[in-house]
């Protein structure tokens, strides 16, 4: 064993946001089965290091409030929509965890009483507390929001140490890397450049929250087998935001 993959977990409570285009793999629409496997074993190996972990879910894959306004459904409605398609993914993200052995529980913004929790921010908390995975749906339950903005504000009031938005490239790039073979990662960056060059991370709101609650964001890809264990050891290919540049902590 190398001494990196000794190192332990520097986080106690996390976050982790996945986009419904994160689960729909290579498809165009939906859930790939293998992409939603691949979940289940990273979600597994972190809770076997007693990590608490509660996931945000995206509801892209399947309707976006935008989208729908552009085929002449009202806004509002369109993002209800939305809302709901987080519902749908959250219930197949659950299937999934718990056919891997994880215990779970789906809490929705939008009370759905028959199928989901609603929620309830003392009660995620006490089903991390449990060792349940906690799967917060429906976004923050009103339109003109992100699911990006969503897992910001859930980091926040669950008492994350940090969010972890998994993508399907292993972090941030000065340039789309499947278009620009001379596209570079970052290693690291601070809120504020994030916002200052427009990377096109997570939205501004979710940024400027998680920067008002200091919670680190780590962007890297939930592809690769083991990477989500790696990135909470500060290892493997992943790009983290904070306040700070490396060179202001160094000399710090
Ligand atoms: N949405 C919303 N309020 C929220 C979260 C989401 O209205 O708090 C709607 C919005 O229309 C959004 C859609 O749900 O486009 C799906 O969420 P998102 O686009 O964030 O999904 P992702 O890109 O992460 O798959």
């Amino acid at each position: 064993m190398s001494e990196a993959s000794e190192r332990p977990p520097r986080f106690r409570r996390v976050l982790l946001k996945m986009s419904g285009e994160a689960l729909m793999g290579d498809s165009d629409f939906g859930h790939d089965p293998s992409t939603l496997a691949q979940l289940a074993r990273e979600v597994l190996s972190v809770h076997g290091q007693g990590i608490e972990q509660c996931m945000v879910i995206g509801g892209g894959n399947i309707i976006r409030g935008d989208q729908a306004a552009a085929s002449g459904i009202e806004r509002v409605t369109g993002d209800s929509m939305g809302m709901l398609a987080t519902v749908i993914n959250a219930l197949a993200v659950q299937s999934r965890l718990e056919q891997a052995g994880l215990q779970t529980r789906v809490l929705s913004a939008i009370p759905m009483a028959s199928v989901c929790e609603p929620y309830i921010r003392r009660r995620a908390i006490r089903h991390m507390e449990k060792g349940r995975v906690v799967i917060c749906a429906g976004g923050i339950g009103s339109p003109y929001f992100t699911t990006d903005t969503a897992a910001a504000l859930r980091a926040a009031e669950l008492g994350c140490d940090v969010m972890l938005k998994a993508t399907k490239v292993d972090g941030v790039y000065t340039a789309d890397p499947k278009r620009d073979p001379l596209a570079k990662r970052f290693d690291r960056l601070t809120y504020h450049e994030v916002l200052a060059q427009d990377l096109k991370v997570m939205d501004a709101s979710a940024i400027s929250l998680a920067r008002e609650s200091a919670i680190p964001i780590i962007v890297f890809s939930v592809l690769q087998p083991g990477a989500l264990l790696r990135v909470l050891r500060g290892d493997g290919p992943h790009t983290i935001i904070t306040e700070e540049t490396a060179t202001e902590e160094a000399g710090s």
